[in-house]
């Protein structure tokens, strides 16, 4: 590579199930870049309120201040050498174009979401970004059941939709042995008074 080359744009994405610690990877892999110099830009869903309204939050607490953004088109709008997504998934369409646009234009991404539905689907787009990126990092987190690494979310409540903002209480991580049995633990009947 000759001297004067600028470095190619690339694609990150952190991947796995809720309680991860997508958003701290995303944060720290932002936050080195800051550092370094780099123009960066924070940019997360504007659906996703959980905590704080302007910026990216980490189930620890961890704050990096961010834009919201209602459609993946506004993508293109973020100036810098770098922007980054959190909670990518909830884009269910557009996400892979504008992505590819800012990779053309010479703006590296980082994304961080969840790549499966609670029913162990590929999550919108974000299989083929899997497929886009330079670099695949794929967390995982405590099955509920063993403590075991898992890399399935299941949900704790009925409800059609995909996409349910929530968090502790309202989803269980599991690994593969334990996906289906036993049942969550929020749904087990309750221990009856006389026996606690
Ligand atoms: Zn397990």
């Amino acid at each position: 590579m000759a001297m004067t080359d600028p470095a190619s744009p690339r694609l990150e994405v952190i991947c796995g199930p809720m309680f991860a610690g997508k958003s701290t990877e995303l944060i720290r892999r932002l936050s080195g870049a800051l550092a370094a110099g780099r123009r960066v830009r924070a940019l997360k869903p504007h659906i996703d309120t959980r905590y704080h309204a302007t910026h990216i939050a980490t189930h620890d607490g961890r704050l990096l201040p961010a834009s919201t953004i209602a459609r993946p088109e506004e993508l293109l709008d973020a100036e810098g050498d770098l922007v980054g997504l959190d909670e990518a998934h909830f884009f269910r369409s557009g996400l892979h174009d504008a992505v590819r646009r800012l990779l053309g234009r010479g703006t590296s991404v980082v994304l961080a979401g969840l790549d499966r539905t609670s029913l162990n689907e590929p999550f919108g787009e974000m299989a083929a970004l899997l497929v886009e990126a330079d670099e695949v990092v794929k967390l995982t987190a405590p099955c509920a059941v063993c403590g075991q690494p898992a890399v399935h979310t299941i949900r704790l409540f009925d409800s059609k939709e995909d996409i349910v903002v929530g968090g502790a209480g309202m989803f269980e991580n599991r690994c593969r042995r334990h996906l289906i049995e036993p049942r969550p633990t929020a749904l087990r009947p309750a221990i009856p008074p006389s026996r606690l």
